[in-house]
């Protein structure tokens, strides 16, 4: 099993880029049973889903500039 520093890693990137299966598989697998990186994994969606409806409210704006 991969240390939490590795899976956070992980978590992380997958925010940004697609991971493999097997890094997918590995994290599914280790927050089964890691409480804390489940939870870091469920913040970490949900700032990015923040910050990315918060960047599309502001180019929006921008964009319908009378
Ligand atoms: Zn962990």
């Amino acid at each position: 099993m991969r240390s939490c520093r590795a899976i956070s890693a992980l978590v992380s990137q997958g925010l940004d880029k697609e991971l493999s299966l097997r890094e997918r598989f590995s994290v599914w697998l280790h927050v089964m049973m890691c409480t804390r990186c489940r939870n870091f994994q469920t913040q970490s969606r949900f700032i990015r889903k923040a910050a990315r409806r918060y960047t599309d409210e502001l180019q929006s704006r921008l964009s319908n500039k009378p």
